[in-house]
């Protein structure tokens, strides 16, 4: 391990790419790491012996400046989300989370951090672009003129803005990655927050267990998406904070799938078939969105690469453990 002469602190560090980015971080072992989370080091997917770990509010400004206190780096990727049940029926808390970015762009730039990293989402996007499952891929210039997919969307399209305007105005340096889809071991898979993936491996791992066979999925499953494997995703967020590139990047894969199709490789993992009921009163967000990947490959001359199939078997394997272990 080397000597530690940074800190860098990772806001959301109790979730689950933000528990990801801190195990990274410290592996490195080239920074110390304040890992700060709103919810008790207790409750978070991953918990870490060799970080700081704290329990603040991040909306509230002091909480903001304890966190930045004598810090070099932010990793921002505090926000109240979850997947598209949750982020439908959540509009407004999750604007709010406008809050957290605004106190701690405050605090970053008061104490002249090296580096500030925003967490922003495809949900940027406009809607009317993702009506069809054949979609075009999107690129970064897409996002504007504006229409972003619900309150979530709004929130992380004004969080980009405000992260540019501290970086020209306030000479904040700022880094920017427009996440698709992410999954892996440590993510959400019950209570209502689940996102696609982690619920698909849930819903399959419990007809397993159970011997019941059956399965319900959100909409027709014709609806399609790209889905980036946890690893690759603290990889290209290491590298786009190691870049020069100031303006908003994909990080996501470029592996469109349908729901269905993503269904068929859970299966494939399980070692089962389900019989698959179809719920068309679901929510199921836009009905195809896929990540244009030539901006990142230029800059970085990389890009998210883990098939599907690699990274859902791991993750089916994750989430059919606890499962088990939860008996
Ligand atoms: P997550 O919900 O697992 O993690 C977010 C963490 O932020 C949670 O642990 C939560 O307790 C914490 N948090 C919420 N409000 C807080 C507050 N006021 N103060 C301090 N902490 C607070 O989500 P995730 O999947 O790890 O996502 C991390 C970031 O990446 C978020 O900004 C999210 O919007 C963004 N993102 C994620 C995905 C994805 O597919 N997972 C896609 C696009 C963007």
């Amino acid at each position: 391990m080397g000597t530690r002469h940074r800190t860098t602190l990772v806001a959301g560090a109790g979730g689950f790419i933000g528990g990801h980015l801190v195990a990274g971080l410290l592996r490195d072992g080239r920074t110390a790491v304040r890992a700060v989370d709103i919810r008790p080091p207790g409750e978070w997917q991953q918990r870490f012996q060799d970080a700081e770990s704290l329990q603040l509010d991040l909306r509230d400004p002091d909480a903001c400046h304890r966190a930045a206190d004598g810090v070099d780096d932010v990793y921002n990727l505090a926000a109240d989300m979850g997947g598209v049940g949750y982020l439908t029926s959540n509009q407004a808390r999750a604007m709010l989370s406008v809050l957290i970015n605004a106190n701690l762009l405050r605090a970053a730039r008061k104490r002249r951090v090296h580096r500030y990293w925003y967490a922003s989402s495809a949900c940027v996007y406009p809607t009317d672009r993702q009506t069809s499952a054949a979609v075009s891929p999107l690129r970064e210039d897409d996002a504007l003129p504006a229409l972003p997919d619900g309150g979530y969307g709004w929130e992380k399209l004004f969080g980009e803005q405000m992260c540019q305007a501290f970086t020209t105005e306030m000479g904040l340096p700022t880094r920017i990655a427009r996440l698709h889809n992410v999954y892996g071991p440590w993510s959400t898979y019950r209570g209502g927050r689940e996102k696609a993936p982690a619920a698909i491996c849930r819903k399959i791992a419990e007809a397993e267990l159970s011997g019941r066979h059956e399965i319900e999925i959100w909409g027709d499953g014709e609806q399609t998406r790209s889905f980036m494997y946890i690893e690759d995703c603290i990889t290209g967020i290491e590298r786009i904070m190691d870049s020069d590139v100031a303006r908003p990047l994909n990080l996501g894969s470029s592996e469109l799938v349908t729901i269905n199709e993503l269904v068929d490789l859970v299966e494939e993992a399980a070692g089962i078939k389900v019989l698959r009921r179809y719920d068309a009163s679901a929510p199921v967000g836009v009905r195809g969105r896929n990540s244009d990947n030539t901006l990142i490959r230029a800059h970085l001359h990389w890009e998210p690469s883990t098939p599907l199939r690699e990274g859902i078997t791991r993750t089916y394997e994750w989430v059919r453990d606890c499962l088990v272990r939860e008996r």
